[in-house]
């Protein structure tokens, strides 16, 4: 018999957890908030949304979910994170608070908010060839930027000289929020990795 529908989760500490749950379910994915370990063992992949990266940090330590969700990205799970989940991804944080943790799984350092207290929000019509020739509409808010990428990490996209979309096997990460804006095509690719790894599970 076929394996149920593939169940994804949002990490529901702190952000903007709805408009993911929102795009998710309009991709047709089963779609549960997650904020336990136990919640977190029935999902296939995970998004962390975005908001502030010192809290949701904090958060997963008082929640104890933060080694569990390290332990799923060591093993593969497939994890999207855009702007402050893109910062709780990468390997090293460069201007975060002094007691702030990643999860960490992406090989690359993030700047947090790369692009100054002046210009706190914008949104720009970038090029993302891996998606296609249409452009991303992207909004970005206080957002980081990719300052090193790892040799497994493909950039994905740029603003003005800067990574601010990157990818390594199951891990996606982006700078700017596709969720706000009706951008489909990055959920779109988290759902094709959380299909390939579970085709790739034993039944
Ligand atoms: N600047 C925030 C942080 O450091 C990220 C902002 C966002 O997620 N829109 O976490």
């Amino acid at each position: 018999m076929g394996r149920p529908a593939a169940h994804v989760g949002v990490l529901a500490l702190q952000g903007d957890v709805r408009e993911h749950v929102a795009v998710l379910e309009a991709l047709g994915a089963a779609v549960s908030l997650v904020r336990t370990p136990a919640q977190l063992a029935a999902v296939d992949g995970l998004v962390l949304p975005g908001g502030e990266s010192s809290v949701i940090d904090k958060l997963s330590r008082a929640f104890q979910v933060r080694e569990p969700i390290r332990a799923r990205i060591a093993a593969g799970m497939p994890v999207y994170g855009t702007c402050a989940g893109l910062i709780l991804l990468a390997d090293r944080i460069l201007d975060g608070l002094p007691t702030q943790l990643p999860f960490g799984g992406l090989d690359i350092d993030v700047r947090r908010n790369a692009f100054g207290s002046q210009v706190d929000s914008f949104e720009a019509e970038l090029a993302v060839p891996a998606l296609g020739e249409e452009p991303v509409h992207a909004t970005f808010i206080r957002a980081p930027a990719v300052e090193r990428l790892g040799d497994d990490v493909d950039e994905l996209a740029s603003v003005d000289g800067r990574v601010v979309a990157v990818e390594q096997g199951p891990l996606l990460g982006t700078a700017f929020h596709p969720e706000v804006g009706g951008e489909l095509r990055f959920h779109r690719r988290f759902l094709d990795r959380v299909s390939a790894v579970r085709g790739r599970m034993p039944e």
